[in-house]
């Protein structure tokens, strides 16, 4: 595990979310650029994490198409209302290549998805091999949201924590590369972002009514962000909490996390399954027109 792993994962036996700083900056570098402007060493590094992205994004996708792997990668993220998903998926995606990425929100689930077990529309929308997905809200919104406003009774939700823990570890031993990433706001920050929302016309579609309403249950949905957080951190599928009323840290940090996860992952790029030479002479060979 690399450092900022260590930092953000959530053991389960004594993890606390209340402990966390959501204004924290915990594995920033101690150096004389971050001190003097965090915010543009923060765009700086992103940007070159998302090279690094990039290119493993590309080894991934090239050796699918050879058949080398069945890895594939997916960035989770939940957050409270305003908690920045999207941003972060801008920011963080910002480099890669949309013909692998393959990202997916999930909402109030549909009728045809009600027809079937919560776990469902989840499998459906997992990335191919080879693709890097990212799932704006998740299987998790299962136990919070849900839990939140016992949308089914408790004896079904509570079972729901195993039945992730299952699914996920079945998962990755079929090769999937699972970041699970709460982005961690506090209230003020949360007032704040909903306040600049409603002074900015060109961000009136992004405020949601119902959001304050759901504020008010702010202490339910942290019992449920706790609860899901120690029991689905597992050594395969870890959860990890990124401190995220500073934006450009959380940046930083999921790309961080994520550059991280394809890096221990990172499949190479797949040999010719022809024979190098005999081919340049082939084409050397051609006439330059036809
Ligand atoms: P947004 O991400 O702002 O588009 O909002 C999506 C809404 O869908 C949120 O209020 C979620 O809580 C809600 N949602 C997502 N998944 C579920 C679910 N499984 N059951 C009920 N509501 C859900
Ligand atoms: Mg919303």
């Amino acid at each position: 595990m690399t450092q900022l792993r260590e930092l953000l994962a959530v053991e389960a036996g004594s993890f606390r979310l209340d402990k966390v700083d959501p204004r924290g900056t915990p594995g920033l570098p101690d150096s004389k650029a971050v001190r003097k402007d965090p915010k543009a060493w923060a765009r700086e590094a992103v940007s070159s994490i998302g090279t690094e992205l990039a290119a493993y994004q590309e080894k991934l996708f090239a050796s699918a198409k050879s058949e080398r792997t069945d890895r594939r990668v997916l960035l989770l993220l939940q957050a409270m209302d305003c908690g920045g998903k999207d941003g972060t998926v801008r920011s963080v995606f910002a480099g890669l290549n949309p013909t692998g990425v393959e990202a997916v929100s999930f909402g109030p689930p549909t009728d045809e998805e009600k027809q079937h077990d919560f776990l469902w529309r989840i499998e459906r929308a997992l990335p191919a091999v080879g693709h890097v997905g990212v799932f704006n809200r998740s299987q998790y919104e299962d136990v919070l949201v849900v839990r939140v406003h016992g949308l089914v009774p408790e004896d079904v939700w509570s079972q729901r924590y195993e039945q992730i823990n299952a699914f996920e570890t079945a998962q990755a031993e079929a090769g999937l590369t699972l970041v699970k990433v709460m982005l961690h706001i506090s209230p003020e920050e949360q007032r704040q972002r909903l306040l600049d929302r409603l002074d900015d016309p060109t961000k009136f579609w992004k405020y949601n009514p119902g959001d304050v309403d759901e504020r008010a249950r702010w202490d339910d949905y942290q019992e449920a962000y706790q609860a899901a957080l120690t029991r689905c951190s597992t050594e395969a599928n870890p959860w990890f909490v990124v401190p995220a009323d500073r934006k450009w840290y959380r940046n930083w940090a999921v790309a961080t996390l994520l550059r991280d996860a394809m890096a221990a992952v990172d499949p190479g790029y797949p040999p010719a399954d022809f024979d190098v030479e005999t081919e340049r002479q082939r084409v050397r060979a051609l006439s330059q027109g036809i």
